[in-house]
């Protein structure tokens, strides 16, 4: 199955996609998770996405998609994927229809999280990551059996720079602005699934797999 995980920042798109993963055995394709890690390299394009990233603001349209073309054609996405957090303009949507039809491929579905914006910014502000492996906790929601300690590799916790939140209410309005008319855009060729997020992340789970017809 070929999928996109769509929504605000904090939704549950990695949580739910991460589920999935191991449900189907299809990659999870992260355009934020690759490109937390470009911007620790030492270079020009690491500098200037380093900067973007710290004001909340989009990665220019042209790099991510050259990022998610170069990882689709890697030989695991031959099963399906998950593309999380792209496309995020309708520049990019456009491009990654281009680039699946190259391919021969398409999209099979747009699953859609929607969670009011109170809710998001309580979602974001509890969110720890590890240093580590990136694995992802809340301190109320998913809180680790120690704290501030990853249950799988023992990795210290730590905030997301850009989880702080003057740098949320950015990305949030960036995602109203650039990322919610992709929802008219997937509806208008019946791809999109709306998923209410407001729900336990067990709940939000089997409404995904409901909604994709995954028993
Ligand atoms: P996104 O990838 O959409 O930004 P995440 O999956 O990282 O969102 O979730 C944001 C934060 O909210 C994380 O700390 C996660 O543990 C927590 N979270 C995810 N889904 C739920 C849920 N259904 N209820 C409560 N907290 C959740
Ligand atoms: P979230 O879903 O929690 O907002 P992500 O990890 O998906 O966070 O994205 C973090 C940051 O990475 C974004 O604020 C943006 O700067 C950059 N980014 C991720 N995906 C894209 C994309 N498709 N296009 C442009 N920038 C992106
Ligand atoms: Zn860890």
């Amino acid at each position: 199955m070929n999928l996109i995980f769509l929504g605000p920042p904090g939704a549950g798109k990695g949580t739910q996609a991460k589920k999935l993963v191991q449900l189907l055995g299809i990659p999870q394709i992260s355009t934020g998770d690759i490109l937390r890690a470009k911007k620790e390299e030492d270079s020009p394009l690491g500098r200037q996405i380093r900067e973007i990233m710290a004001e909340g603001k989009l990665v220019p349209d042209e790099i991510v998609v050259e990022i998610v073309k170069e990882r689709l054609s890697q030989p695991d996405c031959e099963k399906g994927f998950i593309l999380d957090g792209f496309p995020r303009t309708i520049p990019q949507a456009e491009a990654l229809d281009e680039v699946l039809k190259e391919m021969g491929r398409k999209i099979d579905a747009v699953v859609y999280i929607e969670v009011p914006e109170e809710e998001l910014i309580k979602r974001i502000s509890g969110r720890r990551v590890c240093e580590k492996c990136g694995e992802e906790y809340h301190v109320i929601f998913k809180p680790p059996k120690v704290e501030g300690v990853c249950d799988k590799c023992g990795g210290r916790l730590i905030q997301r720079e850009d989880d702080k939140e003057e740098v949320v209410r950015k990305r949030i309005e960036v995602y109203n602005n650039s990322t919610a008319p992709l929802i008219e855009y997937y509806e208008e060729r019946g791809l999109l699934k709306r998923i209410d997020g407001v729900a336990s992340m067990e709940e939000v789970f089997a409404r995904i797999k409901k909604a994709l017809g995954i028993n």
